[in-house]
């Protein structure tokens, strides 16, 4: 029997599920341990830190570890010019800066996106512009990016989300004919790769994070990739103003570059685990992978996000991820689409945002670290979903009984 098939084995029938109740109807989590740990236990890291404590580096301004990370990032990427900094955030800012864009600008990004990146355009005094989702894969529409790009326009900010990519080579295309500057958000996907080539390295500035739950961690942390010496140079006189504004520190240098050299495998064995999860999710209605099926790209998966149709599946959202919650399994919510609850004064709708409200309404996402546990941590996902979903009505009622009660 082929390895699909022994997966297949493992995940339950409809008639398993009837006979185990969903935790949230009192039944025995599949997951009582609840999602795993990030950043797990690594003995590479533990030396890194010892390392940084004998020979004192972890107390100084300059040590070995941050030129080692920033020529390590080089290599990785093949880019001339990294500067890393304080958080994925500050490197968005830090980007649109060295882009010279300011006030009386106009900045293109996705009306569904990291919520900091469009702090970012209004910390430099520009006006964010919210172009739709392509409906098939929940990134920004490169049509309805078109569409939005007007005469103020000057840098488009591209964040591939949740496993899925944005086409960069023909997003590059459209922002070269319209005279317009990239910056290429891949703090979600460091090590992906796109129309072959490495995500973020397409953009006029690409930007990483190393926060705490993203997939190369320091706790914080940031980075940019630089094509033109120029940008580097600018991002770089920003920074140090008097001193390093918001820098990175040798410690958490230290501790991203063993984990920078684990990256491509870590990276492919989340990867198998999402192909297994959407082998095990085929027969479930109303839950479709962002993620694209198969193709020369190769994704990275900070989050697995999901579209999610309430209707067909037949529960709602909030209820689904509370279900799963209680299961052990860490689902969320997606991101609030920017234009929600958001005065129209604080940016420009330039395209019908139809897409990113659904994404706003719809988008559920899986945690990362489940997925480094390979088949036995996906079983459990699949198990779970497939648990709640043949108790849906229950769920549903029990959900109508307790507000009532509660009136
Ligand atoms: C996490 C993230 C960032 C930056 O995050 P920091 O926590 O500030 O490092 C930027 N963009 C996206 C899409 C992210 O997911």
């Amino acid at each position: 029997m082929d390895a699909s098939g022994n997966f297949e084995a493992k995940l339950l029938t409809q008639k398993d599920f009837s006979s185990q109740r969903p935790a949230l109807l009192g039944g025995s989590p599949v997951r009582p341990e609840g999602p795993p740990d990030w950043p797990g236990a690594d003995a590479d890291v533990r030396a890194a830190l010892d390392e940084a404590f004998q020979c004192g580096d972890w107390g100084k301004y300059h040590g070995a570890a941050l030129p080692a990370l920033e020529a390590a990032l080089r290599e990785y990427h093949h880019v001339d010019h990294v500067l890393t900094c304080g958080s994925g955030t500050f490197a968005v800012e830090l980007a649109l800066r060295a882009l010279k864009v300011g006030a009386g600008d106009e900045v293109l990004l996705a009306g569904y996106d990291y919520p900091g990146n469009f702090f970012a355009v209004h910390a430099v005094g520009a006006m964010p512009v919210l172009a739709d989702l392509d409906p098939k894969h929940w990134q920004l529409s490169l049509a309805s990016a078109e569409r939005a790009t007007g005469p103020q326009c000057k840098t488009i900010i591209a964040s591939h989300l949740h496993g899925g990519l944005i086409p960069m080579r023909q997003l590059m295309d459209l922002a070269r004919r319209r005279g317009l500057t990239v910056v290429e958000d891949a703090a979600q996907c460091p090590g992906a790769v796109v129309d072959g080539r490495k995500a973020g390295t397409w953009g006029d500035v690409g930007v990483l994070s190393f926060g705490g739950s993203k997939l190369l961690t320091a706790g914080r942390g940031g980075a940019l990739l630089f094509r033109d010496e120029e940008v580097w140079q600018r991002a770089r006189a920003y920074q140090i103003r008097g001193n390093v504004v918001c820098p990175l520190a040798e410690l958490q240098a230290a501790v991203l570059l063993p984990q920078l050299g684990k990256l491509d495998g870590r990276n492919a064995r989340r990867r198998e685990s999402v192909a297994l999860l959407r082998q095990g999710l085929r027969d479930i209605p109303g839950l479709r992978l962002l993620a694209a099926d198969a193709g020369a790209d190769l994704p990275a998966f900070y989050k697995v996000g999901m579209q999610f149709d309430a209707t067909a599946f037949g529960l709602d959202r909030s209820l689904l991820v509370k279900a799963l919650r209680a299961e052990g399994i860490a689902l969320d919510e997606g991101f609030s689409a920017l234009h929600v609850g958001r005065s129209p004064r604080r940016f420009r709708a330039g395209d019908p945002l139809s897409e990113a409200q659904r994404a706003h309404e719809g988008c559920v996402v899986l945690h990362h670290p489940i997925l480094l546990e390979g088949e036995p941590g996906v079983v459990q996902v699949v198990r779970v979903i497939g648990k709640v979903w043949a108790w849906r009505e229950e769920l549903q009622n029990a959900q109508l009984l307790a507000r009532r009660a509660s009136e």
